[in-house]
């Protein structure tokens, strides 16, 4: 497989540092709040690399952190008069819920940052051993000249950084060696969590998480690291400066960076108050369009977000699953007896897109073109099998599409029995919905009971159901 490898930028082949096993992390969320559609990209996309990598037969450590400790955190758990562990705990729920409805798989492991001090006590003080780090009335700094390899990530130059700012002088930073270096343990302020240190009570700088517990599940040195190309500079940056300069390896062997998801151009950011929460998107599609329509640019791509596009993709995925219960369906019935010849060069047009499926997320995981190969097997799926065709042709068409579908995370099995708590948890979102007006949605959840033989009657003691 060749990914595109932003310390290099350029696409290599994938050749992981042990056989068969691949250690991925993911720079995971600050839980403050709930996650955006644009925060999603990043778990959608590098879900699907790791499914990618399954399906290719490796053995995955894929390792995504909650940032719980933080300034946002502290300032939400002010506002609400409530302890900052007790907004990270509420948010990581929150963000569990929305991961799991958007089909992204759980991590191998989840580490939080606040579970993690001893380890990172560890690695700053290996830093202060080393001459690479120096503490000044309670805060620890990197001393970013003493890594000569600074700036390689994100191209920057060393000197032009300091140049650019020379003149912005930041309050606080006057007790700082050099503007360029930055913070691995803060001391506690007033109303702050905080922990025990050699250097009194505080926490933990930001970067420093991610260095610590990547090498703690993952080692020293990490297969691929990702997350949003925002975090090039400076996190991964500074990561690579901490981890290179305590464990004297190369930190990461390729680095994979999400494009931005845009609305109206502009990057969806919770600052800038343009950004739709997974939550409330959820409300309004099945979050398997919202996934869908994530993957159908490629990673490294700007996105654009809009209703009409998002429309679109919902009708494009509704034309995979039919096509696919179709198969199901005439699966059933279809004959028992051996492929005509024409009926094994249609199988062997399907093993063809399979192969050229493969082809597309080999290149640097381009599940735009993956996408369109599984229309044109829908295509021919629609145009070349039906009833009368033989059994073994309609059901490799059924499990190669189903098997690719299910590398970019989308499950096209139609559950055949939904259960009676299901149905009233639907009938009862239906009602809210009704009540804030959102007709679409009402009527998209009554459809949707419908296509599973359930019948809702309006009646004076409410809605009652029945299975057809
Ligand atoms: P944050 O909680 O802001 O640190 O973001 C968590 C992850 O979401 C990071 O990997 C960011 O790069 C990513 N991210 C945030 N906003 C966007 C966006 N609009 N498009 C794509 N990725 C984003
Ligand atoms: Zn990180």
């Amino acid at each position: 497989m060749k990914i595109y490898n932003t310390m290099t930028r350029k696409k290599e082949e994938f050749v992981p540092i042990h056989e068969n096993k691949v250690g991925i992390y993911v720079c995971g969320p600050t839980v403050y709040d709930y996650i955006h559609m644009g925060n999603a990209r990043p778990m959608i996309v590098f879900d699907t690399l790791r499914r990618y990598l399954l399906y290719k037969g490796y053995d995955v450590n894929y390792v995504s952190n909650f940032t719980d400790v933080d300034d946002k955190i502290i300032k939400r758990a002010i506002e609400e008069g409530v302890t900052a562990s007790e907004i990270s705990e509420r948010y990581i729920k929150e963000v569990k819920k929305d991961m799991a409805d958007l089909n992204v798989m759980e991590a191998t492991t989840h580490p939080k940052a606040t579970e993690e001090i001893p380890d990172m006590i560890d690695m700053i003080q290996v830093l202060l051993d080393k001459g690479h780090a120096y503490e000044v009335n309670g805060t620890v700094y990197f001393r970013t000249r003493s890594f000569p390899g600074y700036g390689k990530l994100s191209g920057k130059n060393i000197d032009d950084l300091e140049a650019g700012h020379r003149q912005i002088k930041v309050a606080g930073e006057e007790e700082k060696e050099d503007f360029l270096d930055f913070v691995l343990w803060k001391p506690k302020k007033e109303g702050e969590p905080a922990w025990d240190s050699p250097w009194g009570p505080g926490r933990p700088g930001w970067h420093l998480e991610c260095s610590v517990m990547s090498k703690k599940y993952i080692g020293d040195i990490i297969d691929i690291h990702a997350g949003g190309e925002d975090l090039i500079f400076p996190h991964h940056e500074n990561e690579i400066a901490q981890s290179e300069a305590a464990n004297e390896v190369e930190f990461a062997r390729y680095w994979m960076h999400n494009g931005f998801l845009k609305i109206d151009g502009e990057k969806m950011s919770k600052s800038l108050g343009n950004f739709f929460t997974i939550r409330d998107i959820g409300k309004k599609y099945p979050l398997q369009v919202i996934r869908f329509f994530i993957l159908s640019a490629h990673y490294r791509s700007p996105l654009n977000f809009s209703d009409t596009l998002v429309e679109s993709t919902k009708a494009s995925l509704e034309r995979i699953l039919t096509a696919v219960s179709r198969l199901e369906e005439i699966s059933e019935k279809a004959k028992d007896r051996e492929m005509t010849e024409t009926e094994k060069e249609t199988a062997a047009k399907f093993s063809d897109y399979v192969d050229k499926y493969e082809a597309a997320m080999e290149d640097d995981l381009n599940t735009a073109d993956a996408i369109s190969v599984i229309f044109e097997m829908v295509k021919l799926a629609n145009s070349a099998i039906d009833g009368e065709s033989a059994k073994a042709l309609v059901q490799k068409a059924y499990s190669d599409i189903e098997k690719l579908c299910d590398v970019l995370g989308i499950i096209t099995k139609v559950e055949t029995e939904i259960l009676d708590e299901e149905i009233e948890a639907l009938i009862e979102e239906r009602q809210e919905a009704r009540k804030a007006k959102n007709f679409a949605r009402a009527d998209e959840i009554r459809d949707m009971l419908a296509a599973q033989g359930i019948l809702l009657m309006d009646t004076r003691e409410g809605v009652k159901w029945k299975r057809a």
